[in-house]
């Protein structure tokens, strides 16, 4: 019964997520979540919110978050805009600023999502090829547009931009929107949110999905002038006012309250990537320098979408991109435990 659909929903091609499996006792390094439980003060906060008020709607505008988040990153509340999940928040902005006569500019190679909010909200893309190194150069994105948009480090590659290259590109670009997507900075990169202050066009988008263990919480958040907030409020309002429930809003201020766990948390992936990135190189693997919480790797010798079947059948789930062809030969492993690191080599040797 399609012929019930709006015509354009015909037209959309949705993202398909990482693998969530039922099965038990997976080690599951395929999304790139954090292997850590959150913090225990996280756990308290959220369940202090839910015997407190649950009958009454939350703060619409999350004031208590946003401003732990202006105090963590010294900007103003009015520079704060919070979402459910960096998805939400990206998907807000693509509306509030990409809709231009001019083309979003992206990488070829970066996160998949891009492609279909283009779809969703009828923006215009223009991808812009990476080097044969897999490394975005910005001087590339020195062209017409009506918007520019990358992840840094960039998603699937792991490749982190110094903050210097960025600020360039902002002194270049100053008639559009510059959205730098921070999923992955704190596992090794610096935050373009000290550029805030400076540079009227640029947007930071962050999650607390990856690096503070709470993918589960659906909580993401940006960075920006006022004048670009109020926009992505605008949005927000006309779509639904309380993207963030009570529980949301308590766990993920209690995060950015607990530094030390953050920091233990960070510092123990970091560790694990440089064992696990050495590892894989031992195995016969080219595995791209990361900044990232996962390793985009390929084998000298071995087919990636064999050795992704072959770990499967082991029970540990890495993620392959059959597409595009560039890519088609890497794997990307979520860095976990050092249990789980000892899984995966184990599992990788049994198969070379
Ligand atoms: C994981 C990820 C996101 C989305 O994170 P959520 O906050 O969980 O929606 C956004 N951008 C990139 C590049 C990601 O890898």
């Amino acid at each position: 019964m399609s012929n019930l659909w709006s015509p354009r929903v015909h037209e959309l091609k949705p993202y398909v997520p990482g693998e969530q499996p039922k099965m038990a006792r997976l080690v599951k390094l395929n999304t790139n979540e954090h292997p850590m439980p959150p913090s225990p003060k996280v756990v308290a906060a959220i369940t202090q919110a839910a015997t407190d008020s649950l009958q009454l709607y939350p703060d619409p505008e999350s004031t208590e978050l946003r401003q732990t988040l202006a105090d963590y990153y010294q900007l103003s509340i009015d520079e704060v805009f919070v979402g459910n999940g960096s998805d939400e928040v990206l998907a807000h902005a693509f509306q509030a600023f990409f809709q231009q006569d001019k083309p979003l500019l992206f990488p070829d190679i970066s996160y998949s999502f891009y492609p279909v909010y283009c779809g969703l909200y009828q923006v215009t893309p223009k991808q812009v090829p990476l080097d044969e190194n897999l490394a975005i150069h910005l001087q590339d994105y020195e062209q017409a547009n009506g918007g520019i948009i990358f992840p840094n480090p960039n998603a699937p590659t792991g490749q982190l931009l110094p903050l210097e290259a960025i600020e360039k590109l902002l002194q270049k670009n100053t008639q559009s929107v510059v959205l730098v997507d921070e999923a992955y900075i704190d596992f090794g990169g610096e935050s373009a949110a000290k550029l805030v202050p400076k540079y009227p066009n640029l947007l930071v988008v962050q999650t607390l999905s990856k690096s503070r263990s709470l993918a589960g919480l659906r909580v993401g958040f940006a960075l920006g002038q006022q004048h670009l907030i109020d926009a992505l409020v605008r949005v927000k309002d006309s779509f639904n006012s309380y993207p963030l429930d009570r529980l949301a809003q308590a766990g993920a201020k209690a995060a950015f309250e607990d530094e030390a766990y953050f920091q233990v948390g960070r510092t123990a992936i970091i560790k694990e990537r440089e064992r696990l990135t050495q590892a894989l190189i031992e195995l016969g693997f080219n595995v791209l320098p990361s900044a990232a919480n996962f390793v985009f790797a390929s084998h000298k010798t071995q087919a990636a979408e064999a050795l992704a079947l072959g770990l499967r059948e082991q029970g540990i789930i890495v993620r392959h991109f059959k597409q595009p062809e560039k890519i088609a030969n890497y794997l990307r492993i979520t860095v976990g435990t050092s249990e789980q690191t000892d899984a995966l080599l184990a599992g990788l040797q049994s198969l070379l």
